[in-house]
């Protein structure tokens, strides 16, 4: 046992008392020594001014935690001792990433005896992970003999040095040769991350942050005045930047709440003070901004309120403008993307996936899922490929690094190994290459081996969609999602804008069909400049054509502006979320007033006008024949009308997968549906993305829809389906796999699809 005896309290704790301690951790790491000698005279300072009878510094190599320094354990242990991640006290803090302390070490149910290291007769135990970039780079430990209990400031103490230490041995500064290398390694090495695919494709590019991280920085500085100068500067200049930013957005309400909120933080004198302080105990600017950041995450991770906690990503976000100044970067500029950039941010709106350069952008990664429909909808007319719900990209990756997305499984490669990025380069290859197989099929008939025709038309929402008719040889347009030119835009778009647009559209669709539906807005595809009421559950609230109805001031002059754009040809509008026939008698009141309108000022009208509504809700499918008598057509929206069938929120990443469309009893609400529109003397469509799937459709076939409206990317595999199979097989194997299994409410789509294969059927 060679532990020394306890020392005395000195260096005191508090704020005077990191900043002695910061010092002369600086001190250590700046002398000549070699670099085993600067990590033991780090690790002496440690343990000096924590008071612990132990201090040892444990770094990772691979799966396992080398002890790379200690003062107070065995000298010779060094670099010998090794515990794997997960096992010991040590192991246990290097996975959870997360401090433990415990005055009866021995006794915890972690402890893991190791014999060559002498820390038998070792009571209390204070492990802190050195963290960088989400990755655990070791643990610091503090260790004494007697029954201690560290307290709180002890152990913020210590966290802030493991900070440190991280950003000393992520830097180079400390570590040399092969060691330096393993710790590179493990900060860039290859990584899978899992998350959901919301836009398909295959895109392979270099990181790009939404917000450009701070560039790399030295940790420790010489002079402390000039650091405390540039610090103000930047602070000054961070400070007006958040003034303009508020001013200039003429925001009210609960965003300029929020806004005021980060301001305060912005002008915070206790943050100025702090960052000064850990300047002058010689950190540089930059790496006084990561020390006090990572206190302020301690502290408000404990607070009690949930407000103060939710604040802590305000304080992340000013603290990274804080560091890009530092580094001379001008914060207000829009960030210009390089080529082939890869965007991961937090989230994304669908009016900033629109704002990027498209010939540079090449895919997306979110962090979060939230708000990806509007995101999903705009990225799969851009063919941009995004990967969701991947909680730590934005930890784990660097600027610049390597990155596959992968939207066709929802995983993300960051660094990729070159076998895994060649794999992809091949695979983009053949999805080119079969695309344009599918372009060469593009006219050839829809109609089924025994004679059934289908009509095949496609969904759009942007001008950049329209060139996918004459590429896919859809024979239309059946759902253009006008909503999106509500939703990008700082203000509702003027009619003249509006009739500009819809001309635009109508010309390239080149005298074929499209059927504009009106604005669905609502729920969660809500613009910045529309007030509303906030609702426990928006799906089911104010949307669609009810909002129309209650306010047709958004749908009125949308209306006059596609009468004026179809002047003289024909139009097709569409209303969306219609749940009672009066409602849509109310909505045609509106086409009427219009026309009438349009007549009054001597307008040209369309030469015809033809009226559907969308069937989303189970009470519009479920009387279809009263709604089709007051319908030109009727269009069935899959996407919602399953989400209240089966009661499963359609954006939520637990619900989206757990019930299949061709489920039984789905499928015969659906023929209930077909079968009352065709008795109610009106054509009915299904435009609900899941006929992406060429099982899915196949099913739909079956139960009598012949008329689709679908996603660009998936009219060349459909109608190879449709061409490859006869309508009777298809029904057969319908009937046939649910026999085997459907019925009582077990997964039909492995049978149905066996035995669409074994007719012949080309399913993808
Ligand atoms: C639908 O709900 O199926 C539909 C086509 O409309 P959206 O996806 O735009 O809600
Ligand atoms: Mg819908």
């Amino acid at each position: 046992m060679s532990v020394e005896k306890t020392r005395p309290r000195h260096g005191g704790h508090g704020a005077r008392g990191i900043t002695v301690l910061l010092r002369a951790m600086r001190d250590a790491v700046a002398s000549e020594a070699s670099a085993q000698e600067r990590l033991d005279h780090l690790t002496r300072v440690i343990a000096g001014h924590v008071v612990a009878d132990v201090c040892s510094i444990y770094l990772r190599r691979d799966s396992d935690l080398e002890l790379f320094s200690t003062e107070g354990l065995k000298r010779d242990a060094v670099h010998v001792t090794k515990l794997p991640v997960g096992e010991g006290l040590v192991g246990v803090v290097a996975q959870s990433q997360a401090p433990l302390v415990t005055d009866d070490a021995p006794s915890h149910d972690a402890f893991r005896y190791f014999p060559d290291i002498g820390e038998e007769k070792l009571l209390s135990f204070l492990g802190v992970p050195l963290i960088r970039s989400g990755k655990t780079l070791g643990v610091l430990v503090v260790q004494n003999v007697k029954k201690r209990t560290y307290t709180d400031e002890e152990v913020e103490a210590v966290q802030a040095v493991a900070t440190l230490l991280a950003e000393i041995t992520a830097s180079g500064e400390l570590l040399e040769g092969e060691e330096s290398a393993a710790v590179e390694a493990m900060l860039h090495g290859a990584e899978r991350l899992e998350g959901v695919s919301v836009a398909p494709g295959i895109a392979i590019g270099k990181a790009v942050f939404r917000e450009a991280p701070a560039a790399r920085h030295r940790v420790f500085s010489r002079d402390s005045h000039g650091e405390a100068a540039r610090l103000e500067r930047a602070l000054d200049d961070l400070r007006q930047s958040v003034d303009q930013m508020i001013a200039g957005r003429g925001l009210g309400g609960e965003s300029l709440e929020i806004l005021e909120a980060y301001r305060l933080f912005a002008y915070d004198r206790g943050w100025k003070d702090r960052l000064r302080a850990a300047v002058f105990s010689g950190l540089t600017a930059e790496a006084a901004v990561e020390q006090v950041q990572s206190e302020n995450r301690t502290r408000l991770a404990r607070a009690q309120s949930a407000y103060l906690r939710e604040r802590v990503q305000d304080l992340e976000d000013l603290s990274n403008r804080l560091m890009r100044r530092l580094s001379g970067e001008d914060i207000d500029a829009p960030r210009e993307l390089p080529g082939d950039a890869v965007v991961i941010a937090r989230t994304m709106g669908p009016a900033e996936l629109l704002e990027y350069d498209r010939d540079r952008l090449r895919g997306v990664v979110l962090s979060e899922a939230s708000t990806t429909s509007h995101v999903a909808i705009v990225a799969r007319a851009l063919e941009v490929p995004i990967v969701a719900s991947v909680d730590d990209a934005l930890d784990l990756a660097d600027e610049g690094d390597a990155v596959v997305v992968d939207g066709e499984t929802g995983v993300v490669h960051l660094r990729p190994t070159r076998e895994i990025a060649d794999s992809y380069r091949q695979q983009q290859g053949l999805r080119s290459e079969r695309q344009a197989a599918f372009a060469r099929e593009a006219g050839l008939p829809a109609v089924t081996q025994d004679g059934v025709e289908v009509e095949i038309h496609m969904n759009a929402g942007l001008a950049v969609d329209m060139r996918n008719l004459a590429v896919t040889g859809a024979a239309g347009v059946g759902l253009f999602r006008t909503e999106l030119q509500f939703l990008i835009g700082r203000q509702l778009p003027r009619v003249s804008d509006q009739e500009r647009f819809y001309r635009d559209i109508l010309a390239r669709a080149e005298g074929r069909p499209v059927v504009f539906r009106t604005a669905d807005l609502g729920a969660d595809k809500s613009a910045a400049y529309m007030k509303r009421r906030r609702e426990a559950n928006p799906a089911m609230g104010w949307r669609g054509l009810r909002m129309a109805v209650d306010r047709p001031g958004i749908v009125r002059p949308q209306l006059r502006a596609l009468i004026a754009a179809a002047a003289g040809r024909d139009l097709y509008v569409m209303f969306p979320m219609v749940t009672l026939p009066s409602e849509l008698e109310a909505a045609r009141g509106f086409i009427d007033q219009e026309i009438a309108f349009a007549e009054a000022h001597g307008k040209d009208l369309p030469r015809k006008i033809a009226v559907g509504a969308m069937v989303e809700t189970p009470a519009a499918a479920w009387r279809a024949r009263a709604l089709a008598r007051h319908a030109d057509f009727l269009s069935i929206g899959g996407n919602d009308l399953a989400q209240f069938y089966f009661a499963a929120d359609r954006d939520s990443d637990l619900t989206q997968r757990r019930f299949d469309p061709i489920d039984e009893g789905f499928l015969t609400f659906l023929k209930h549906c077909v079968d009352e529109a065709a008795a109610g003397g009106a054509p009915v469509s299904y435009c609900g993305e899941q006929v992406a799937d060429t099982v899915t459709a196949a099913a739909l076939l079956a139960v009598g829809v012949r008329r689709f409206s679908i996603p660009a990317t998936a009219v060349g595999p459909f109608r190879r389906m449709v061409r490859s199979v006869s309508l009777e097989a298809i029904s057969a194997a319908l009937e046939a796999a649910y026999g085997a299994g459907g019925g009582a409410g077990g997964p039909v789509r492995p049978a149905f699809r066996a035995s669409l294969e074994a007719s012949g059927a080309a399913l993808n």
